[in-house]
């Protein structure tokens, strides 16, 4: 079974995917730690995202979608997966869907993690992310060891560029234009739960998995 999280930038995607991914044993496929570890690498994808990403504007549909119709074709992901950041467009969610039939395999739930403007913004604020394992903490919610490095890996810790003020605004007006109107693309098939993210995160947690069970998922 494939599972989408949805919600705002900040709301809690990558964490509760990550959990989520962790407990179905499946692979956690997160598009935009796919665009950063490409630009990173400076590969040829890298190179046409990195500046779109830093502006905090959104990758075209076209090169987005061919990453997860790859991504999503491999081995690993034959039992199903946890998309983190991906539909954020209705014709992205509208190719994810016709992309599963071809594999056999059919879109489960679009969990939807609700949480308002100024909750995203506190979160994206206080956002550290470790450049080399990907670990994320937060300055005041789930804060890294005393002296700003990593806990798992040990390197320094970064903020992201995009989650500098001006990229944030950017990626929210981008949010409630492109991406807000595909939670109505799964409402009205009675795809979309809605699950309350504004709690910690262990409780979103069980929140999440409670909900994909009781909708028959997994
Ligand atoms: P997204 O993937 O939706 O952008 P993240 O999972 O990266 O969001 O979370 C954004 C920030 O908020 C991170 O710093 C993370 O540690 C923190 N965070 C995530 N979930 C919660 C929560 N339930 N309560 C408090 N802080 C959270
Ligand atoms: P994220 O890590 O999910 O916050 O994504 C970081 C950035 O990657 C976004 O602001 C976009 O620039 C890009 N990105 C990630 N996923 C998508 C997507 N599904 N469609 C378009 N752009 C994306």
């Amino acid at each position: 079974m494939d599972i989408a999280l949805l919600g705002l930038p900040g709301a809690g995607k990558g964490t509760q995917a990550s959990l989520l991914a962790g407990e179905l044993g499946v692979p956690h496929i997160a598009t935009g730690d796919i665009f950063r570890q490409a630009a990173a690498e400076g590969t040829p994808l890298g190179d046409q995202v990195r500046a779109i990403m830093e502006a905090g504007r959104l990758v075209p549909d076209a090169l987005t979608i061919a990453v997860i119709r790859e991504r999503l074709g491999a081995a690993d992901c034959a039992p199903g997966a946890v998309l983190d950041g991906f539909p954020r467009t209705v014709a992205q969610a509208t190719a994810l869907d016709g992309m599963l039939s071809e594999l056999g395999r059919s879109l489960g739930p679009a969990v939807y993690l609700v949480v308002d403007e100024a909750r995203a913004v506190e979160r994206l604020s206080g956002r550290r992310v470790c450049p080399r394992c990907g670990a994320t903490y937060h300055l005041e919610t789930a804060p890294p060891p005393a002296d700003g490095r990593c806990g798992r890996c040990g390197s320094a810790l970064v903020q992201r560029a995009d989650d500098a003020p001006a990229a944030q605004l950017q990626r929210l007006a981008a949010y409630r234009e492109a991406t807000a109107p595909v939670l109505a693309y799964y409402r009205r098939d009675g795809r979309l739960l809605e699950v309350d993210g504004d709690r910690p995160m262990a409780d979103v947690g069980r929140a999440v998995l409670a909900a994909v069970r009781a909708g028959g998922a997994v």
